[in-house]
C-alpha cells in the first residue's frame, strides 16, 4: 500500500498517518519529522533547512527531492508506505512520480483532508508534540496526563517554534499557493479522496479506514 496525504498544516496528517501505518505495518515517512530530526542533530541539511522552517516557508524542492531519493530507498518502504508532508509542490510530485517510475512502483491513493482555514488556526495554537518522540497532544481535546511530561516516553511536551499564531498564519499561506495545486494534479490521476478532517480525530480514522478497506 502506497499513500499519500495531503491537507493544510494542523488537519491532522501526522497523527492519522501514525495509526494507520501502525495498523496496516506500512512505513510512516514524514518530511516534517526528518526535517526536524536533521535539525536536532545539527546535520548540514538541518541548518540549512532550519531558517525556511522558522518562517513557516518551504524548503528547497531539490533538497527534498534527495532526502526523499534516500529514504524511500530504505527497507521498511519496500512494503509499503504513507507519506505526510511530501509532496508539498508540483515539482515535488512530478520528482515523486518519476521516482516511482524507476522503482517500477505506483500510488494506491492520493487522500487529501479537508479543513477551513480558521479552524486550523485554533487546532495549531493548542497543539504540543513530545520533543523526544513526537507523539502529538493538543492542550484542549488531548492534553498529557502529566502536564508537559509524554505519556508515550516520558520526554519533554512543547510547543514547536513554527506552532506560533503568526508562523501559522504564513504556513497555510504557502499551503495555498504551493500544495493545494496539488489537488489538481492527483484529480486528474484518479486517485484523490477526499476526508472531513474537521471533525474528531477518530471521525477522520474511520473515513481513512473505510478508504483502506
Ligand atoms: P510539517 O511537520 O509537515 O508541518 O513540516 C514542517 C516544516 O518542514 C514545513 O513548514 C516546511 O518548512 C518543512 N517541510 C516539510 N515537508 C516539506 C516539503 N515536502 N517541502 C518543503 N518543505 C517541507
Amino acid at each position: 500500500m502506497r499513500i499519500i496525504l495531503i491537507g493544510p498544516p494542523g488537519a491532522g496528517k501526522g497523527t492519522q498517518a501514525a495509526a494507520i501505518s501502525e495498523k496496516y505495518a506500512v512505513a510512516h515517512i514524514s518530511t516534517g519529522d526528518i526535517l526536524r530530526e536533521n535539525v536536532r542533530s545539527g546535520t548540514k541539511l538541518g541548518l540549512e533547512a532550519k531558517k525556511f522552517m522558522d518562517a513557516g516557508s518551504l524548503v528547497a524542492d531539490s533538497l527534498i527531492i534527495d532526502m526523499m531519493r534516500g529514504r524511500l530507498g530504505e527497507a521498511d518502504a519496500k512494503s509499503g508506505f504513507m507519506l505526510d508532508g511530501f509532496p508539498r509542490t508540483v515539482a515535488q510530485a512530478e520528482a515523486l512520480s518519476s521516482l516511482l517510475d524507476e522503482m517500477s512502483l505506483r500510488l494506491d491513493a492520493v487522500i487529501l483532508l479537508e479543513i477551513a482555514d480558521e479552524a486550523v488556526v485554533g487546532r495549531l495554537c493548542s497543539r504540543r508534540v513530545c520533543s523526544s518522540c513526537g507523539a502529538i497532544y493538543n492542550t484542549v481535546a488531548r492534553p498529557p496526563k502529566a502536564d508537559g511530561v509524554c505519556d508515550e516516553c516520558g520526554g519533554a511536551v512543547i510547543q514547536r517554534d513554527d506552532d506560533k499564531e503568526s508562523v501559522i498564519r504564513r504556513r497555510l499561506e504557502v499551503y495555498h499557493a504551493e500544495t493545494a495545486p496539488l489537488v489538481d494534479y492527483y484529480e486528474k490521476t484518479g486517485i484523490l479522496r477526499r476526508i472531513d478532517a474537521s471533525g474528531p480525530r477518530d471521525a477522520a480514522l474511520k473515513c481513512l479506514e473505510g478508504l483502506m478497506a
